[in-house]
């Protein structure tokens, strides 16, 4: 389940990225699986002992937790947890256990923009879902629940002390609670005709009423961009409007959260662990091991390639 729609259609479809003319949604169905296309004909799919699913339920990415009650996406797009929530219910018929495998793919993606927002939309969203599995573990204690990241993105630091001529030791949280969309969604909204209207929206987006002369002025300058028809010309490699960027900045500083990259960063990632077994992904150690732990727990052995 997820998005990217447009890699499973054939060519001649509209849209689709593929080079060859498979129907990839078409040979699910012909492999037994029921695909589903919204959140309500998953929401409503009826599970009995042989039911498998593929969801798609976007063209490309799937939006920001945060952005899905736009009237966009509102009830057409699950959320992660959503998602969770019905494959452990068709997992959980087979009498022989499962693996499932759960990412919330898009905190990287806020990361690569430094938004702070989408980040703490997306862990929300993630953190839901493992909740879903911490509760099936109690009805199952033979349950392992992992929980890791495959990286860092962005040099994300909190309670950037002496910034903006603050030496307190605090962050802001209140300014990123505060907003009600990513930096995604304000930068690309602010770029397709309601740009004239970009201002306004950035205040009622981001909370913030008190912009200062500096904020105004970055506000201004992307607003210009877009205008000369720049405004996907921002410093981010990663394509966000130049008015994504300085929604995530005067966010990012409000609430003095640091960055040092648009890309993956070198960081080490903590791996938790709850239930049974845990206790092997305990210290520090390389993240080909996890497998290798993983294999060992089951009692197979991994080829080696
Ligand atoms: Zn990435």
């Amino acid at each position: 389940m997820g998005g990217g729609w447009r890699h499973f259609v054939p060519k001649s479809i509209e849209k689709s990225k593929r080079k060859d003319d498979r129907d990839l949604l078409k040979e699910f169905v012909g492999k037994g699986y029921t695909v589903v296309r919204s959140k309500s004909d998953l929401l409503n799919i009826k599970i009995d002992n042989g039911t498998k699913i593929f969801g798609i339920f976007s063209e490309s990415h799937m939006p920001y937790f945060l952005d899905l009650d736009d009237e966009s996406y509102e009830g057409k797009i699950p959320s992660l947890s959503e998602m969770t929530k019905v494959a452990i219910s068709v997992l959980m018929n087979n009498p022989k256990g499962f693996f499932l495998m759960v990412e919330g793919g898009r905190i990287d993606h806020a990361c690569h923009a430094n938004d702070p927002v989408g980040v703490v939309s997306d862990m929300i969203d993630f953190d839901n879902a493992v909740k879903l599995g911490i509760d099936l573990s109690k009805e199952d204690p033979d349950t392992l629940i992992l929980v890791g990241g495959d990286h860092e993105t962005g040099g994300m630091a909190m309670g950037m002390g002496g910034m903006r001529g603050d030496n307190g030791y605090t962050m802001n949280p209140e300014y990123i609670k505060n907003a009600k969309r990513s930096a995604e969604f304000v930068g690309y909204t602010a770029l397709s005709g309601k740009a004239k209207k970009a201002k306004d929206l950035l205040v009622e987006w981001s909370g913030i009423s008190d912009l200062t002369d500096e904020e105004t002025n970055q506000i201004d300058m992307a607003i210009g961009y877009a205008k000369d028809q720049k405004g996907m010309e921002s410093p981010n490699p990663y394509l966000l409007p130049w008015y994504g960027v300085v929604f995530a900045d005067i966010i990012s500083k409000r609430a003095r959260v640091g960055w040092t990259s648009y890309a993956h960063t070198g960081q080490p990632v903590i791996m938790s662990a709850g239930g049974l077994g845990s206790e092997k992904f305990a210290g520090y150690y390389d993240n080909t091991d996890i497998a290798k732990k993983l294999a060992a727990l089951w009692g197979v052995t991994l080829k080696t390639w």
